[in-house]
This record gives structure tokens, C-alpha cells and sequence, in this order.
């Protein structure tokens, strides 16, 4: 059975990079009847960021694609919290010293800084491994008593992978194909430290394993990871799992890794639910709907030119081979272009239920302040937004007169006999009973012809009147929505 992960560090908000593995995840396990696990790797306290943990949980679940086991959600292979397991990685670390596979090192953080920094005058970088480890402080230099000692006096240490030199290691990515590595440029990756807390690369691969994940789709930054991590496997004696890396997201100008940066540049989101104060999201006014469509076609395409998506289509289209091996360019517009189509799609009475909140703050007339008016506002209007908050400045003639107009309308459209015309109109007007849009359309348009006006002569002024500028809906709808007392005292008003 499939099993895959979604194991971010808690280390503060969810960047909507990170929402994209989860649902990569998630897409991959539905399409095979397989789960999608949550764990939390917190085992670097010092990073560890309070609240971190329920805001991952919580943007999964708004985005519609929770997890089927992990924190609460117990599938057996738990806990499912790294700082929870801490008493499980110790036994791998040493079985691992028992097989000749790692070491302890004592060098102090003092003398790698040193080595390090010595390197670096010599424009080399340090690499802790096989060409110099016999001159550092570790315990393949010692006497096993010697090194028994130093443990009993409770001396600093790590446990480093024994990274052994000349191997040519043969990678499978299911993305990127086949991948040779030279084990002489890998260091011996520190595994457990003396706080008793194992690493990122130790603790990831016991739980990958202990959890019985069959595939690990992940971010691109891990890629220089596989290589230990296969070892590791191999050092075990297990199965590994198959790989998966995906691609950057990329900053929607120029170079680079798409960043917080970008988005407070440019002016939109990059995390799913806001934080502190980075607005997320769903603050923003987006729908969950478009925002896991954008991001399914981000590094992916279905080899089609669909790109209106469902969460069970994602899941019917979806597979790891058509995963692109280049960066993906963020591109904030098409997030927008996305979030209209979802909210085209949604019902009416659903957007008006959103909206009606906004409405009730800008206006208190009553009459207007009702879910069937604001239904056929919504209606009228929805076609231009983007977003729920958009609604108002499309809409906000429906509820309250023009407080001014549009001055270049008013100089184009007023000529002398506008007033006389109008006080015809607003005549014609109280004399319509039914007030449809329909109807009233037929009867105006009927004394525009009796009166041989011309339509140029009574439309555009009766809009403006109306509305205030030359926007909006059919100008019939409009009258038809605010009724024949408020249509004649606005045109009445602006006649003054
Ligand atoms: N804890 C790692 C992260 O925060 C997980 C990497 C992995 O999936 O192996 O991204």
C-alpha cells in the first residue's frame, strides 16, 4: 500500500512551497488508495517556533487535503512528533557504530570553526571525511577503551556517518531519472549528537522507515541528502523507498527561489493562512479551490491544455512523471486569474452570504440589508471580481445614491436639454406599475420613441444619474433592483 509524508519542521508558517509538497503528497496517495501522513520533525529545538505545528494542521485542512494519519490521528506508526520519539533514534545510532557504519567525533565546535575557517583563508571548503578524519578528534583514531572513557566522563560527541571513500553511488529519482554520485564529495554527516538528540538525516530515515513510507516526495533542496539517505538505508539493511524531488518555485521576476520577500514586493501572499503580519491566502479572499488549482500547476502539467482542475480531477490526472525537473515561475497573476473562475463558480447565495457582513458595515438601510437582495446584487455584478471584497465598489449603487459623479462623464453627457428630457423621464416613470427590468425597458424605450429622442440622448445621463458614473450592469436591471421611489428621487437629486 502507498504511504507517503508531508514532514515539515515547525519552525514557523507553512510557505505555500511547502502547501505544494503536502498536496503533491496528498494528490500522489489518493491516486493510489494509499495515506498521507503527517509528521512533525522538531528535532532542532532551537528552531522551534510555538504555534507552528496547529498552523500546519490548520492551513492542510483549509486547503482540503488533510492528512489521514499523524498528530491525533493515530494510524499505528505514531508518535508522530520526532521530539516524542527521541528514545527510538539512540538504538539505530548505535547499531550503526556496532555494524563499523558511524563513529564518534569529539572535536568541539571550537576546533571545527578553526578547521573550517583555516580552509577557508585557503579558498578550499572543509569537508569532514575519509582524507581527513584520522586527523581529527574522533574515536577511529582511539583506543575502543579510550573511547568508552571519554563517553563515561560525559564528554561532548557526535555520531558521524562513516561516508566511505570511492564509491561511485547509482541514485534513482522518480523525476530526474538516474543520478551518480562520488561518495569522495560527501562528508560524514553528523547523526546524533550528545544532547540525545539524532539529526535531521538519521531521524528522517528510521521514520520513513519505521512508518513503512514507500515514497518520499519532497522539496529539491533535500536532493543533496539522497545520497547519505540511501546509504543510510543500505547501512540498515532496509528497503528504501522511492524518491521523488520536486522542483523550486521560482520569484515571479528574475532569479532565485521564490522568497517572503517577493510577495511583500509585489503584493501578494506567499503563506496559506496569514501570520503574524504576512496576510495569508485565505485572509487575502482566495478560495482554497483555486489556491491548491494554482499550485497543482506549479511544476506539474497533466500534458493537456486543462488548466481548471477539481481536487478529484488533480487526483484522477495526477502522476510523478509528469513532474517538471526545472524551477517553476510563481506567477501571482494567474493565482488571481484562478480565483475569479472559483468564484464564478460559486453559487450566488454563497457569495452574498460572504458579502452581506460588508454590506451591513457600510450601510444601515434595512431594505437592502437582506440575503435575497444581496443575492441578485451579487448576481448583477460578480462577473468583474476577483475576490468577495471587490463586490462593494462594483456593486455599491445598488445600496446607497451617488455622492458624486464622474466629472469627464458629466461634461460628455449633459447637454442643455438633459433636464427637460429627464423631468419627461421621471414623468414616464411614475407612471410605470410593474417595475421589472422588462418592463420598464419596453415602456422607456417606447417613449424614446414616441418623444423621438435619441438613446444617446437619455442613456448615458439616466446612468449617471443613477449609478454616479458610467459603469455597471444593464442600466434597466439596475433601476428594476433599487425600485421606482429611489430610481426617480436619485435622478431627481441630480437634476438640483
Ligand atoms: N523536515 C524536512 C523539512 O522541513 C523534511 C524533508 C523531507 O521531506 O525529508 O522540509
Amino acid at each position: 500500500k502507498v504511504r507517503v509524508r508531508f514532514a515539515p519542521s515547525p519552525t514557523g508558517p507553512l510557505h505555500i512551497g511547502g502547501v505544494r509538497t503536502a498536496l503533491f503528497n496528498y494528490l500522489f496517495a489518493k491516486k493510489h488508495g494509499g495515506d498521507f501522513i503527517l509528521r512533525i520533525e522538531d528535532t532542532d529545538q532551537n528552531r522551534y517556533v510555538e504555534g507552528a505545528e496547529q498552523y500546519i494542521i490548520d492551513s492542510l485542512n483549509w486547503c482540503g487535503i488533510p492528512f489521514d494519519e499523524g498528530i491525533g490521528k493515530d494510524g499505528g506508526h505514531g508518535p508522530y512528533r520526532q521530539s516524542e520519539r527521541k528514545s527510538i533514534y539512540k538504538k539505530y545510532a548505535d547499531e550503526l557504530i556496532k555494524n563499523g557504519k558511524a563513529y564518534y567525533a569529539f572535536d568541539s565546535s571550537e576546533s571545527l570553526d578553526a578547521h573550517r575557517k583555516n580552509h577557508e583563508e585557503k579558498g578550499k571548503t572543509f569537508i569532514y571525511n575519509w582524507h581527513n578524519r584520522l586527523k581529527l578528534d574522533n574515536s577511529l583514531s582511539l583506543m575502543p577503551e579510550e573511547v568508552q572513557q571519554r563517553l563515561d566522563n560525559g564528554d561532548e560527541f557526535v555520531i558521524r556517518f562513516l561516508n566511505p571513500p570511492d564509491e561511485k553511488l547509482e541514485l534513482t529519482d522518480i523525476i530526474r531519472g538516474s543520478i551518480q554520485i562520488d561518495t569522495n564529495v560527501l562528508d560524514d554527516k553528523v547523526l546524533f549528537k550528545s544532547d540525545g538528540m539524532p539529526t535531521y538525516h538519521l531521524a528522517n530515515v528510521v521514520d520513513d522507515h519505521l512508518m513503512e513510507i514507500t515514497h518520499v516526495i519532497r522539496g529539491e533542496e533535500w536532493l543533496p541528502s539522497l545520497a547519505l539517505h540511501k546509504q543510510l538505508y543500505d547501512a540498515f539493511g532496509w528497503d528504501s523507498p522511492e524518491f521523488a524531488h520536486l522542483p523550486l518555485i521560482m520569484k515571479p521576476i528574475g532569479k532565485g527561489k521564490l522568497s517572503k520577500r517577493d510577495g511583500e514586493k509585489l503584493g501578494f501572499p506567499v503563506f496559506p493562512l496569514s501570520w503574524n503580519e504576512s496576510v495569508g491566502y485565505k485572509e487575502e479572499g482566495y478560495f482554497p479551490e483555486a489556491v491548491v488549482n494554482f499550485l497543482a500547476l506549479l511544476g506539474w502539467n497533466p500534458g493537456t491544455e486543462q488548466e481548471l482542475f477539481s481536487l478529484d480531477e488533480l487526483v484522477a490526472a495526477f502522476s510523478l512523471e509528469r513532474v517538471n525537473k526545472s524551477g517553476a515561475r510563481f506567477d501571482p497573476e494567474k493565482t488571481k486569474w484562478y480565483n475569479q473562475h472559483y468564484l464564478q463558480q460559486t453559487p450566488d447565495v454563497e457569495l452574498a452570504k460572504s458579502f452581506l457582513p460588508i454590506v451591513k458595515e457600510q450601510i444601515t438601510n434595512e431594505s437592502y440589508v437582506n440575503i435575497e437582495y444581496v443575492t441578485k446584487v451579487v448576481a448583477l455584478i460578480k462577473e468583474r471580481a476577483v475576490f468577495v471584497s471587490d463586490f462593494w465598489e462594483l456593486s455599491d449603487y445598488f445600496f446607497v445614491a451617488p455622492k458624486e459623479y464622474n466629472e469627464k462623464a458629466t461634461k460628455k453627457q449633459l447637454k442643455e436639454d438633459t433636464a427637460d428630457i429627464m423631468n419627461d423621464l421621471i414623468a414616464t416613470i411614475k407612471t410605470i406599475k410593474d417595475f421589472s427590468s422588462e418592463n420598464t425597458e419596453t415602456l422607456v424605450k417606447a417613449w424614446i420613441a414616441e418623444k423621438e429622442l435619441s438613446f444617446g440622448k437619455v442613456m448615458p445621463p439616466l446612468r449617471l444619474f443613477l449609478v454616479g458614473d458610467m459603469k455597471g450592469p444593464h442600466i434597466f436591471d439596475i433601476m428594476s433592483m433599487i425600485g421606482r421611489e429611489e430610481s426617480i428621487s436619485r435622478i431627481e437629486t441630480a437634476l438640483n
